[in-house]
């Protein structure tokens, strides 16, 4: 185990990208979970605090430390085994998103989840329960989880698996590995229908392992994730579309929402995101090819299969209905350009971040979710806002 004593050697590791400070006293890279399990142990038993700690792209900071100690999981990163035919895989909580992504990739499968920041960890999209680009049409990364190995605060080592542990109404017994057994209640909040990150996940009569996931590190370790796999799409279309008004904008989003809740149409997005003007401000530098006069783009992906000519068809009659831009739509159909287009995206993100740390702000970042018909006035609010400022 790495153990780093010196501040200046752990400077990097008391800050995310939220831009919140913090402080501790050692930090801990565990290399086993023997040695994080004992790490917890000791810590438990002196009453020191412990904040555990990924890659640190987290916008809450979640990872920052307020005292104590930071055990780090970054060295906790072996993909641990692959079952093709089940189409699971099993990895430590620190194997990078991108290096899983590759690795299943080449196997010709796939894992849906994809927060877009690829360094970041599997643990800590468990952990935050991720969701991202793809989220529109496969959910968050809680759709995937199948089983979590967890070292508690107090050491005891549990280990959960889909579909065999559920709680009784808002109470559950949790056996440990080691038999001994725990009674917890859940919250007994009604959580919110539409996709949210607030609380703890609690539902009544809910799987065991749902109260792991999005918990933020509070509740454990994460020493082992198994994920669940699909089989890696052929073929992507990938495109952007851009607007000279956010009215047509939105029209085209609610039209195309539409669209893809309706089993006629051939248009059945994987996802949807929607740039407003200020965003696309942001990326002009960057991408100057932005046509002129853009008030608002969209960026949309749809899998094919050999139904590209009929998807097409149907999507430039929406856009030419909603006046885009049909002079300048950005396609992408092989995966270098689609990396482009998720970079166009990606950027948004990282620029404003750097605007914060010049500025010396914090940002914690959440998704604001709204009823479909109401996020046009949302946005109108925001802009209001914007231009009092
Ligand atoms: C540019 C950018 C774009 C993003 N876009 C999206 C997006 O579209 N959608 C979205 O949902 N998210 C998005 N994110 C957030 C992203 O999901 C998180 O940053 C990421 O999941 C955190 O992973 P990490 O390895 O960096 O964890 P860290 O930031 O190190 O930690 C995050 C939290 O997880 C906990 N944690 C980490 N590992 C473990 C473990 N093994 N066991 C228990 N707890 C653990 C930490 O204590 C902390 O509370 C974005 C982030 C960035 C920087």
């Amino acid at each position: 185990m790495i153990i780093k004593t010196d501040k200046s050697e752990f400077e990097n590791y008391l800050s995310d990208a939220a831009n919140i400070y913090g402080i501790c006293e050692k930090v801990f890279l565990a290399e086993t979970k023997e040695e994080a399990a004992t790490l917890i142990k000791e810590a438990n038993k002196n009453k020191i605090q412990i904040t555990i700690s990924a890659s640190r792209t987290g916008l809450t900071g979640g990872s920052v430390p307020e005292n104590g100690i930071l055990i780090s999981t970054e060295k906790l990163n072996k993909i641990i085994s692959l079952d093709e035919t089940n189409k699971l895989i099993e990895v430590e909580p620190g194997v990078l998103l991108s290096d899983l992504q590759n690795y299943v990739e080449a196997k010709n499968l796939f894992y849906p989840p994809d927060p877009t920041e690829t360094n970041s960890s599997i643990g800590g999209n468990v952990a935050t329960n991720a969701s991202g680009s793809r989220t529109f049409k496969y959910g968050p990364t809680r759709n995937y989880v199948e089983e979590l190995e967890i070292i508690l605060p107090t050491g005891k080592e549990l280990t959960l698996k889909r579909g065999e542990n559920y709680f009784s109404d808002f109470d559950g017994i949790i056996t440990f590995n080691d038999n001994s057994q725990l009674k917890i209640p859940i919250p007994n909040y009604i959580m919110p229908s539409v996709k949210h990150a607030a609380g703890y996940y609690a539902k009544p009569n809910m799987d065991f392992i749902d109260l792991f996931i999005g918990a933020e590190g509070t509740l454990g370790l994460i020493t082992k994730v198994k994920l669940k796999l699909i089989d890696l799409p052929k073929q992507i279309l990938s495109m952007i579309v851009f607007f000279e008004s956010e009215e047509n904008t939105f029209s085209f989003v609610n039209e195309i929402k539409q669209k893809c809740k309706i089993g006629e149409s051939k248009i059945d997005l994987r996802e949807i995101e929607f740039f407003d003007e200020n965003s696309l401000n942001l990326l002009k530098s960057d991408f100057p090819n932005i046509p002129l006069y853009t008030k608002g783009a969209v960026w949309i992906e749809q899998e094919l299969e050999n139904n590209e000519e009929e998807v097409l068809d149907e999507l430039i009659e929406i856009i030419n209905i909603n006046n885009g831009n049909s002079e300048n739509i950005w396609f992408a159909l092989d995966e270098n350009e689609r990396k482009k287009m998720k970079l166009f995206r990606h950027s948004i993100a990282l620029k404003v971040n750097d605007i914060i740390s010049a500025r010396g702000l914090k940002k914690v970042r959440t998704d604001n979710a709204v009823p479909d018909e109401k996020i046009y006035g949302v946005l109108q609010i925001y802009l209001q806002f914007n231009q009092t400022k």
